[in-house]
Protein backbone atom coordinates (compact mmCIF):
# COMPACT_ATOMS: atom_id res chain seq x y z
CA UNK A 1 0.00 0.00 0.00
CA UNK A 2 1.24 3.37 -1.16
CA UNK A 3 1.09 6.57 1.18
CA UNK A 4 -0.32 9.74 -0.37
CA UNK A 5 1.36 13.40 0.49
CA UNK A 6 0.77 16.65 -1.77
CA UNK A 7 4.30 16.57 -2.06
CA UNK A 8 7.56 14.26 -1.70
CA UNK A 9 11.26 15.74 -1.96
CA UNK A 10 14.35 13.47 -2.38
CA UNK A 11 17.16 14.92 -0.55
CA UNK A 12 17.20 16.98 2.76
CA UNK A 13 20.00 19.16 1.70
CA UNK A 14 19.53 23.04 0.84
CA UNK A 15 17.27 22.45 -2.32
CA UNK A 16 14.99 19.89 -0.12
CA UNK A 17 14.68 21.76 3.35
CA UNK A 18 13.87 24.94 1.17
CA UNK A 19 11.05 23.19 -0.39
CA UNK A 20 10.05 21.09 2.14
CA UNK A 21 9.72 23.76 4.99
CA UNK A 22 7.94 26.19 2.83
CA UNK A 23 5.41 23.87 1.77
CA UNK A 24 4.67 22.66 5.36
CA UNK A 25 4.27 26.06 6.77
CA UNK A 26 1.64 26.45 3.74
CA UNK A 27 -0.26 23.26 5.16
CA UNK A 28 0.71 20.91 2.53
CA UNK A 29 1.61 17.26 3.29
CA UNK A 30 5.11 17.00 3.03
CA UNK A 31 7.45 14.07 3.12
CA UNK A 32 11.26 14.20 2.66
CA UNK A 33 13.24 11.29 2.40
CA UNK A 34 17.38 11.37 2.16
CA UNK A 35 19.71 8.55 2.30
CA UNK A 36 21.52 8.69 5.81
CA UNK A 37 20.41 10.67 9.13
CA UNK A 38 23.34 11.58 9.33
CA UNK A 39 23.39 13.78 6.06
CA UNK A 40 19.82 16.07 6.71
CA UNK A 41 21.44 19.70 5.89
CA UNK A 42 22.95 18.10 3.54
CA UNK A 43 26.52 19.37 1.32
CA UNK A 44 26.22 22.74 2.47
CA UNK A 45 25.81 21.64 6.40
CA UNK A 46 27.71 18.70 6.62
CA UNK A 47 31.04 19.60 3.90
CA UNK A 48 29.91 22.92 1.83
CA UNK A 49 29.11 26.77 3.23
CA UNK A 50 28.99 25.92 6.92
CA UNK A 51 32.20 24.45 7.71
CA UNK A 52 34.02 26.42 4.92
CA UNK A 53 32.77 29.40 6.42
CA UNK A 54 33.51 28.72 10.00
CA UNK A 55 37.33 27.28 9.42
CA UNK A 56 38.10 30.81 7.65
CA UNK A 57 36.13 32.73 10.69
CA UNK A 58 37.96 30.69 13.30
CA UNK A 59 41.35 30.72 11.09
CA UNK A 60 41.30 34.79 11.28
CA UNK A 61 41.49 34.52 15.37
CA UNK A 62 43.04 31.06 16.29
CA UNK A 63 46.56 29.50 14.85
CA UNK A 64 45.65 26.48 15.88
CA UNK A 65 44.32 23.64 13.34
CA UNK A 66 42.78 21.29 15.89
CA UNK A 67 40.88 24.21 17.57
CA UNK A 68 39.64 25.15 14.51
CA UNK A 69 38.35 21.98 13.54
CA UNK A 70 36.50 22.09 17.18
CA UNK A 71 34.76 25.62 16.61
CA UNK A 72 33.42 24.48 12.97
CA UNK A 73 32.27 20.83 14.41
CA UNK A 74 30.45 22.75 17.14
CA UNK A 75 28.81 24.93 14.08
CA UNK A 76 27.78 22.33 12.51
CA UNK A 77 25.94 20.58 15.95
CA UNK A 78 24.21 23.70 16.63
CA UNK A 79 22.58 23.93 12.80
CA UNK A 80 22.36 20.15 12.54
CA UNK A 81 20.20 20.05 15.60
CA UNK A 82 17.69 22.53 13.48
CA UNK A 83 17.74 20.23 10.30
CA UNK A 84 17.75 16.58 11.99
CA UNK A 85 14.84 14.42 11.79
CA UNK A 86 13.50 14.93 15.10
CA UNK A 87 13.49 18.78 14.35
CA UNK A 88 11.89 18.25 11.00
CA UNK A 89 9.27 15.80 12.51
CA UNK A 90 8.15 18.42 15.17
CA UNK A 91 7.68 21.14 12.39
CA UNK A 92 5.08 18.52 10.40
CA UNK A 93 7.37 17.06 7.82
CA UNK A 94 7.41 13.04 7.48
CA UNK A 95 10.54 11.56 7.16
CA UNK A 96 11.84 8.62 5.65
CA UNK A 97 15.59 7.43 5.71
CA UNK A 98 17.15 4.97 2.89
CA UNK A 99 17.69 5.33 -1.02
CA UNK A 100 14.86 6.83 -2.81
CA UNK A 101 13.77 5.13 -6.33
CA UNK A 102 11.15 6.61 -8.52
CA UNK A 103 8.36 3.19 -9.05
CA UNK A 104 5.76 5.86 -11.36
CA UNK A 105 5.16 9.32 -12.98
CA UNK A 106 4.06 9.91 -8.96
CA UNK A 107 5.56 7.43 -7.12
CA UNK A 108 8.48 7.00 -5.47
CA UNK A 109 9.58 3.90 -3.03
CA UNK A 110 12.48 3.42 -0.18
CA UNK A 111 12.81 -0.51 0.40
CA UNK A 112 9.80 -1.96 0.05
CA UNK A 113 7.33 1.17 1.15
CA UNK A 114 6.04 2.85 -1.66
CA UNK A 115 5.13 6.61 -1.28
CA UNK A 116 3.04 8.92 -3.58
CA UNK A 117 2.54 12.40 -4.34
CA UNK A 118 1.19 14.95 -6.53
CA UNK A 119 4.36 16.77 -7.23
CA UNK A 120 8.06 14.97 -6.68
CA UNK A 121 11.32 17.34 -6.01
CA UNK A 122 14.74 15.95 -6.99
CA UNK A 123 17.07 17.40 -4.81
CA UNK A 124 20.12 15.13 -4.54
CA UNK A 125 22.74 17.36 -4.90
CA UNK A 126 25.75 16.38 -6.68
CA UNK A 127 29.41 14.76 -5.76
CA UNK A 128 32.72 16.01 -6.04
CA UNK A 129 34.52 15.40 -9.14
CA UNK A 130 37.45 13.43 -8.80
CA UNK A 131 41.20 13.59 -9.82
CA UNK A 132 42.80 9.80 -11.83
CA UNK A 133 46.40 10.69 -10.55
CA UNK A 134 49.31 8.44 -9.77
CA UNK A 135 50.22 8.46 -5.93
CA UNK A 136 53.32 6.91 -5.28
CA UNK A 137 53.47 8.01 -2.14
CA UNK A 138 51.43 7.60 1.20
CA UNK A 139 48.93 11.36 0.70
CA UNK A 140 46.05 10.99 1.59
CA UNK A 141 43.64 12.49 -1.77
CA UNK A 142 40.53 14.32 0.07
CA UNK A 143 37.40 16.00 -1.83
CA UNK A 144 35.32 18.53 -0.07
CA UNK A 145 33.53 15.46 1.61
CA UNK A 146 36.08 14.20 3.28
CA UNK A 147 39.05 17.67 3.89
CA UNK A 148 36.82 18.88 7.32
CA UNK A 149 37.91 15.21 8.59
CA UNK A 150 41.71 15.63 8.37
CA UNK A 151 44.13 15.55 11.17
CA UNK A 152 47.35 17.19 11.82
CA UNK A 153 48.00 19.02 8.02
CA UNK A 154 51.16 20.31 7.13
CA UNK A 155 51.42 20.93 3.76
CA UNK A 156 48.01 21.01 2.29
CA UNK A 157 48.18 20.55 -1.96
CA UNK A 158 44.92 22.07 -3.60
CA UNK A 159 44.27 21.24 -7.17
CA UNK A 160 41.85 23.78 -8.83
CA UNK A 161 41.54 27.53 -8.49
CA UNK A 162 38.01 27.92 -8.06
CA UNK A 163 36.25 28.98 -4.92
CA UNK A 164 36.58 26.14 -3.05
CA UNK A 165 40.45 25.79 -3.97
CA UNK A 166 40.85 29.33 -2.98
CA UNK A 167 38.93 29.61 0.22
CA UNK A 168 41.02 26.60 1.46
CA UNK A 169 44.50 28.25 0.24
CA UNK A 170 43.22 30.95 2.55
CA UNK A 171 41.88 29.40 5.63
CA UNK A 172 44.77 26.57 5.74
CA UNK A 173 47.21 29.39 4.90
CA UNK A 174 45.82 31.42 7.73
CA UNK A 175 46.58 28.92 10.41
CA UNK A 176 50.06 28.80 9.29
CA UNK A 177 49.82 25.14 7.59
CA UNK A 178 51.85 25.73 3.78
CA UNK A 179 49.53 25.49 0.97
CA UNK A 180 50.75 24.77 -2.74
CA UNK A 181 48.12 25.66 -4.86
CA UNK A 182 47.54 24.48 -8.28
CA UNK A 183 45.24 25.76 -11.09
CA UNK A 184 45.46 24.79 -14.68
CA UNK A 185 44.20 28.22 -15.77
CA UNK A 186 46.26 31.36 -16.33
CA UNK A 187 44.21 32.89 -13.19
CA UNK A 188 42.32 31.58 -10.33
CA UNK A 189 38.94 32.27 -9.70
CA UNK A 190 38.23 31.95 -13.87
CA UNK A 191 34.59 32.40 -13.47
CA UNK A 192 35.15 35.97 -11.87
CA UNK A 193 36.33 38.69 -13.60
CA UNK A 194 40.17 38.96 -14.12
CA UNK A 195 41.06 41.88 -11.85
CA UNK A 196 39.07 39.87 -9.25
CA UNK A 197 41.53 36.51 -9.96
CA UNK A 198 44.51 38.14 -9.96
CA UNK A 199 44.33 40.45 -6.92
CA UNK A 200 43.38 37.23 -4.68
CA UNK A 201 46.40 35.42 -6.60
CA UNK A 202 48.53 38.35 -4.92
CA UNK A 203 46.69 38.51 -1.77
CA UNK A 204 47.09 34.49 -1.50
CA UNK A 205 51.02 34.97 -2.28
CA UNK A 206 51.37 37.66 0.47
CA UNK A 207 49.78 35.28 3.16
CA UNK A 208 52.53 32.63 1.73
CA UNK A 209 50.68 30.14 -0.32
CA UNK A 210 52.42 28.83 -3.22
CA UNK A 211 50.33 29.21 -6.17
CA UNK A 212 50.86 27.68 -9.50
CA UNK A 213 49.49 28.96 -12.77
CA UNK A 214 48.98 27.38 -15.88
CA UNK A 215 50.21 23.85 -14.13
CA UNK A 216 48.60 20.67 -13.86
CA UNK A 217 49.23 17.72 -11.69
CA UNK A 218 51.46 14.74 -13.22
CA UNK A 219 51.97 12.31 -10.28
CA UNK A 220 52.61 12.78 -6.38
CA UNK A 221 55.86 10.72 -6.25
CA UNK A 222 57.80 8.27 -3.67
CA UNK A 223 58.54 11.43 -1.10
CA UNK A 224 54.76 12.80 -1.43
CA UNK A 225 56.23 15.28 -3.62
CA UNK A 226 53.96 16.58 -6.73
CA UNK A 227 55.09 16.67 -10.11
CA UNK A 228 53.29 19.42 -11.85
CA UNK A 229 53.43 20.26 -15.46
CA UNK A 230 53.97 24.12 -16.22
CA UNK A 231 52.98 26.03 -19.40
CA UNK A 232 55.21 29.00 -19.30
CA UNK A 233 55.92 31.21 -22.25
CA UNK A 234 54.55 28.11 -24.57
CA UNK A 235 57.26 26.01 -23.86
CA UNK A 236 56.43 22.70 -21.03
CA UNK A 237 58.24 22.56 -17.82
CA UNK A 238 58.21 20.28 -15.14
CA UNK A 239 57.99 21.82 -11.28
CA UNK A 240 58.78 19.55 -8.22
CA UNK A 241 56.94 20.49 -5.34
CA UNK A 242 58.01 20.01 -1.42
CA UNK A 243 56.44 16.97 0.00
CA UNK A 244 52.92 17.83 1.25
CA UNK A 245 50.80 15.89 3.62
CA UNK A 246 47.11 16.01 2.07
CA UNK A 247 46.30 16.77 -1.38
CA UNK A 248 42.44 18.11 -1.98
CA UNK A 249 41.15 17.89 -5.18
CA UNK A 250 38.88 20.99 -5.60
CA UNK A 251 37.61 19.79 -9.56
CA UNK A 252 34.07 21.20 -9.41
CA UNK A 253 31.22 18.68 -8.63
CA UNK A 254 28.94 16.29 -11.34
CA UNK A 255 25.30 15.32 -10.76
CA UNK A 256 24.48 11.61 -10.66
CA UNK A 257 21.07 10.26 -11.04
CA UNK A 258 21.41 6.68 -11.86
CA UNK A 259 20.47 5.21 -8.76
CA UNK A 260 16.72 7.13 -8.97
CA UNK A 261 15.33 5.18 -12.57
CA UNK A 262 13.98 8.83 -14.06
CA UNK A 263 12.60 6.56 -16.71
CA UNK A 264 10.12 4.72 -14.27
CA UNK A 265 9.24 8.76 -13.74
CA UNK A 266 9.14 9.11 -17.60
CA UNK A 267 11.93 11.95 -17.37
CA UNK A 268 13.77 11.70 -20.58
CA UNK A 269 17.47 12.45 -20.27
CA UNK A 270 20.19 13.26 -23.16
CA UNK A 271 23.47 11.61 -23.74
CA UNK A 272 24.69 11.75 -20.84
CA UNK A 273 22.26 10.72 -18.66
CA UNK A 274 21.04 14.32 -17.55
CA UNK A 275 17.49 15.06 -17.52
CA UNK A 276 16.01 17.22 -19.88
CA UNK A 277 14.77 20.51 -18.48
CA UNK A 278 12.12 22.84 -19.40
CA UNK A 279 12.24 26.03 -17.85
CA UNK A 280 14.66 25.42 -16.38
CA UNK A 281 13.71 23.31 -13.19
CA UNK A 282 10.91 21.33 -15.22
CA UNK A 283 11.50 17.55 -16.48
CA UNK A 284 9.40 15.79 -19.75
CA UNK A 285 7.58 15.00 -16.31
CA UNK A 286 5.10 18.25 -15.27
CA UNK A 287 4.96 16.75 -11.48
CA UNK A 288 8.62 15.77 -11.16
CA UNK A 289 10.86 18.91 -10.48
CA UNK A 290 15.15 19.43 -9.45
CA UNK A 291 15.94 22.02 -7.09
CA UNK A 292 19.26 22.65 -6.28
CA UNK A 293 22.42 21.34 -7.36
CA UNK A 294 20.72 18.11 -9.25
CA UNK A 295 19.55 21.07 -11.36
CA UNK A 296 22.58 22.16 -13.12
CA UNK A 297 23.37 25.79 -13.57
CA UNK A 298 25.34 27.95 -10.39
CA UNK A 299 25.52 25.26 -7.93
CA UNK A 300 24.84 27.35 -4.39
CA UNK A 301 22.33 27.30 -1.18
CA UNK A 302 20.80 30.07 -2.22
CA UNK A 303 20.38 28.87 -5.80
CA UNK A 304 18.43 26.23 -4.53
CA UNK A 305 16.40 28.52 -2.40
CA UNK A 306 15.76 30.84 -5.70
CA UNK A 307 14.62 27.48 -7.69
CA UNK A 308 12.56 26.57 -4.37
CA UNK A 309 10.77 30.07 -4.57
CA UNK A 310 9.79 30.07 -7.94
CA UNK A 311 8.51 26.40 -7.79
CA UNK A 312 6.33 27.06 -4.93
CA UNK A 313 4.30 30.24 -6.29
CA UNK A 314 4.28 28.22 -9.30
CA UNK A 315 2.32 25.34 -8.00
CA UNK A 316 -0.28 28.01 -5.85
CA UNK A 317 -0.19 30.95 -8.62
CA UNK A 318 -2.60 30.65 -11.71
CA UNK A 319 -1.77 32.05 -15.03
CA UNK A 320 1.59 33.42 -13.82
CA UNK A 321 4.98 31.46 -15.01
CA UNK A 322 7.79 32.37 -12.35
CA UNK A 323 10.98 31.32 -13.40
CA UNK A 324 13.98 31.46 -10.93
CA UNK A 325 16.53 34.13 -11.70
CA UNK A 326 19.32 32.41 -13.24
CA UNK A 327 20.83 35.06 -14.84
CA UNK A 328 21.47 37.44 -11.82
CA UNK A 329 23.04 35.35 -9.22
CA UNK A 330 24.82 36.43 -6.72
CA UNK A 331 27.81 34.77 -5.39
CA UNK A 332 30.66 35.74 -3.28
CA UNK A 333 34.24 34.10 -2.72
CA UNK A 334 35.10 34.52 0.89
CA UNK A 335 38.86 34.76 0.57
CA UNK A 336 40.97 37.89 2.68
CA UNK A 337 39.72 40.03 0.43
CA UNK A 338 36.09 38.44 -0.57
CA UNK A 339 35.27 38.58 -3.96
CA UNK A 340 31.51 39.36 -4.74
CA UNK A 341 29.84 39.44 -7.83
CA UNK A 342 26.21 40.21 -8.59
CA UNK A 343 23.79 40.87 -11.17
CA UNK A 344 23.99 40.52 -14.86
CA UNK A 345 27.52 39.38 -16.08
CA UNK A 346 29.35 41.21 -18.69
CA UNK A 347 28.78 39.54 -21.96
CA UNK A 348 24.67 38.96 -20.99
CA UNK A 349 24.70 43.31 -20.09
CA UNK A 350 25.96 43.65 -23.91
CA UNK A 351 23.54 41.17 -25.28
CA UNK A 352 20.98 42.72 -23.56
CA UNK A 353 21.82 46.80 -23.47
CA UNK A 354 23.09 49.04 -26.61
CA UNK A 355 23.44 51.75 -23.75
CA UNK A 356 25.78 50.41 -20.94
CA UNK A 357 29.10 51.67 -18.97
CA UNK A 358 31.73 50.56 -16.83
CA UNK A 359 32.38 53.09 -13.17
CA UNK A 360 35.18 50.57 -11.86
CA UNK A 361 38.69 51.85 -9.87
CA UNK A 362 40.28 51.21 -6.29
CA UNK A 363 39.37 52.64 -2.96
CA UNK A 364 42.29 54.38 -2.52
CA UNK A 365 40.09 57.99 -1.77
CA UNK A 366 37.51 56.29 0.57
CA UNK A 367 38.41 57.23 3.86
CA UNK A 368 36.92 54.10 5.56
CA UNK A 369 39.34 51.75 3.09
CA UNK A 370 42.38 54.16 3.98
CA UNK A 371 41.30 53.30 8.07
CA UNK A 372 40.96 49.96 7.47
CA UNK A 373 43.68 49.39 4.96
CA UNK A 374 41.77 47.98 2.10
CA UNK A 375 42.57 51.00 -0.14
CA UNK A 376 44.04 48.66 -2.80
CA UNK A 377 40.89 46.61 -3.30
CA UNK A 378 38.98 47.38 -6.39
CA UNK A 379 35.07 47.48 -7.83
CA UNK A 380 33.47 47.19 -11.37
CA UNK A 381 29.89 48.40 -11.41
CA UNK A 382 28.27 47.95 -14.53
CA UNK A 383 25.11 50.81 -15.64
CA UNK A 384 22.97 50.30 -18.39
CA UNK A 385 20.58 53.01 -19.73
CA UNK A 386 17.03 52.20 -20.79
CA UNK A 387 14.22 55.38 -21.72
CA UNK A 388 16.52 57.63 -20.24
CA UNK A 389 17.41 56.55 -17.19
CA UNK A 390 20.31 54.46 -15.93
CA UNK A 391 20.66 52.08 -13.47
CA UNK A 392 22.85 49.76 -12.05
CA UNK A 393 22.66 46.11 -13.08
CA UNK A 394 25.73 43.94 -12.04
CA UNK A 395 29.28 43.95 -11.01
CA UNK A 396 32.04 43.02 -8.95
CA UNK A 397 33.37 44.26 -5.11
CA UNK A 398 36.64 42.49 -4.42
CA UNK A 399 37.50 43.95 -0.27
CA UNK A 400 36.82 43.03 2.88
CA UNK A 401 33.39 42.75 3.44
CA UNK A 402 32.56 43.02 0.09
CA UNK A 403 29.81 40.13 0.84
CA UNK A 404 28.13 42.80 3.04
CA UNK A 405 29.07 46.25 0.66
CA UNK A 406 27.49 44.64 -2.27
CA UNK A 407 24.05 43.81 -0.64
CA UNK A 408 22.90 47.90 -1.45
CA UNK A 409 23.58 47.92 -4.97
CA UNK A 410 21.57 44.50 -5.56
CA UNK A 411 19.03 46.09 -4.03
CA UNK A 412 19.09 48.77 -6.54
CA UNK A 413 20.10 46.82 -9.29
CA UNK A 414 16.76 44.30 -8.43
CA UNK A 415 14.56 46.89 -7.72
CA UNK A 416 15.50 49.18 -11.06
CA UNK A 417 16.41 52.08 -8.59
CA UNK A 418 17.49 54.92 -10.21
CA UNK A 419 21.61 56.06 -9.45
CA UNK A 420 20.10 59.22 -6.96
CA UNK A 421 18.84 56.14 -4.62
CA UNK A 422 22.54 55.61 -3.82
CA UNK A 423 23.84 59.25 -4.47
CA UNK A 424 21.48 61.14 -2.54
CA UNK A 425 20.86 58.13 0.25
CA UNK A 426 22.15 59.73 3.94
CA UNK A 427 25.09 57.26 4.93
CA UNK A 428 26.78 57.47 8.04
CA UNK A 429 30.59 58.62 8.12
CA UNK A 430 32.84 56.93 7.72
CA UNK A 431 30.65 53.40 6.06
CA UNK A 432 32.08 50.95 3.91
CA UNK A 433 29.11 51.36 1.68
CA UNK A 434 29.44 54.88 1.62
CA UNK A 435 31.56 54.44 -1.15
CA UNK A 436 29.28 54.13 -3.38
CA UNK A 437 27.93 57.25 -2.83
CA UNK A 438 31.00 59.28 -3.52
CA UNK A 439 31.45 56.81 -6.36
CA UNK A 440 28.32 58.03 -7.94
CA UNK A 441 28.78 61.36 -7.34
CA UNK A 442 32.07 61.18 -8.88
CA UNK A 443 31.19 59.78 -11.67
CA UNK A 444 28.13 62.54 -11.87
CA UNK A 445 30.38 65.49 -12.04
CA UNK A 446 32.96 64.05 -14.45
CA UNK A 447 30.14 63.35 -16.68
CA UNK A 448 28.91 66.72 -16.07
CA UNK A 449 32.23 67.79 -16.96
CA UNK A 450 32.57 66.37 -19.55
CA UNK A 451 29.28 67.76 -21.69
CA UNK A 452 28.87 71.04 -20.49
CA UNK A 453 32.51 73.47 -20.81
CA UNK A 454 34.44 73.98 -16.73
CA UNK A 455 34.56 77.52 -17.87
CA UNK A 456 30.73 78.03 -18.19
CA UNK A 457 30.39 76.21 -14.50
CA UNK A 458 33.23 78.29 -13.37
CA UNK A 459 31.50 81.47 -14.71
CA UNK A 460 27.88 81.20 -13.40
CA UNK A 461 29.32 80.05 -10.00
CA UNK A 462 30.80 83.65 -9.79
CA UNK A 463 27.91 85.22 -10.92
CA UNK A 464 25.34 83.40 -8.98
CA UNK A 465 28.12 84.05 -5.73
CA UNK A 466 28.51 87.80 -6.47
CA UNK A 467 24.70 88.41 -6.87
CA UNK A 468 24.05 86.44 -3.96
CA UNK A 469 26.82 88.13 -2.11
C1 LIG B 1 33.54 23.74 0.19
C2 LIG B 1 32.23 24.31 -0.31
C3 LIG B 1 31.84 25.56 0.09
C4 LIG B 1 30.62 26.08 -0.33
N1 LIG B 1 30.26 27.33 0.07
C5 LIG B 1 29.07 27.85 -0.32
C6 LIG B 1 28.67 29.14 0.12
O1 LIG B 1 29.39 29.82 0.83
N2 LIG B 1 27.47 29.61 -0.26
C7 LIG B 1 26.63 28.87 -1.08
O2 LIG B 1 25.53 29.35 -1.38
N3 LIG B 1 26.99 27.65 -1.52
C8 LIG B 1 28.19 27.11 -1.17
N4 LIG B 1 28.54 25.86 -1.59
C9 LIG B 1 27.61 25.10 -2.45
C10 LIG B 1 26.47 24.46 -1.64
O3 LIG B 1 27.03 23.68 -0.61
C11 LIG B 1 25.59 23.60 -2.54
O4 LIG B 1 25.24 24.30 -3.70
C12 LIG B 1 24.30 23.20 -1.82
O5 LIG B 1 24.59 22.60 -0.58
C13 LIG B 1 23.51 22.20 -2.69
O6 LIG B 1 22.34 21.84 -2.02
P1 LIG B 1 21.40 20.69 -2.64
O7 LIG B 1 20.20 20.62 -1.78
O8 LIG B 1 21.21 20.89 -4.08
O9 LIG B 1 22.26 19.33 -2.51
P2 LIG B 1 22.88 18.61 -1.22
O10 LIG B 1 23.05 19.54 -0.10
O11 LIG B 1 24.07 17.88 -1.72
O12 LIG B 1 21.76 17.57 -0.78
C14 LIG B 1 21.48 16.42 -1.50
C15 LIG B 1 21.00 15.34 -0.54
O13 LIG B 1 20.38 14.32 -1.30
C16 LIG B 1 20.64 13.07 -0.70
N5 LIG B 1 20.42 12.04 -1.72
C17 LIG B 1 21.09 11.87 -2.89
N6 LIG B 1 20.56 10.84 -3.58
C18 LIG B 1 19.54 10.36 -2.85
C19 LIG B 1 18.59 9.30 -3.03
N7 LIG B 1 18.59 8.52 -4.11
N8 LIG B 1 17.68 9.07 -2.05
C20 LIG B 1 17.66 9.83 -0.94
N9 LIG B 1 18.51 10.84 -0.72
C21 LIG B 1 19.43 11.11 -1.66
C22 LIG B 1 22.08 13.20 -0.21
O14 LIG B 1 22.34 12.31 0.85
C23 LIG B 1 22.13 14.68 0.24
O15 LIG B 1 21.91 14.83 1.63
C24 LIG B 1 29.76 25.32 -1.19
C25 LIG B 1 30.16 24.04 -1.60
C26 LIG B 1 31.39 23.54 -1.16
C27 LIG B 1 31.79 22.17 -1.61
Amino acid sequence: MSVRYDVICIGAGSGGLSVALTAVELGLRVLIIDKEESNFGGECLHSGCVPSKALLHASRTNKDFAAAKKYYQSVQVKIFNRENVTSLRKRGIDVVVGNARFEGRNTVSVGDCQYLARKIVIATGSVARKLDVANHGKVPLVTHHDVFEINEPRHLGIIGGGPVGCEMAQAFSNLGIKVTLVERGERLLPRDEIFAGNIITRKLRDNGVTVCLRSELKEIDYGNRMHLYRNSKSKIEEKITESITHLLVAVGSERDFANLDLAAAGIAVNDSGMPVLKNYVYTTNPDVVLVGDAAGGPQFSHTAEEHARALIKNWLMPFIRFNPRLLTVPWVTYTDFEVAKFGLSPDVIKQKFTVWRVIEGDFATDDRAVIDNYSDGQYKIYVAKRLFRERIVGGTVVAPGASEMVQELILAAEQRLPLSSISGKFYAYPTKSQTWQRVLLQDQASRMIKSISKRIITRWFRIKNYTNG
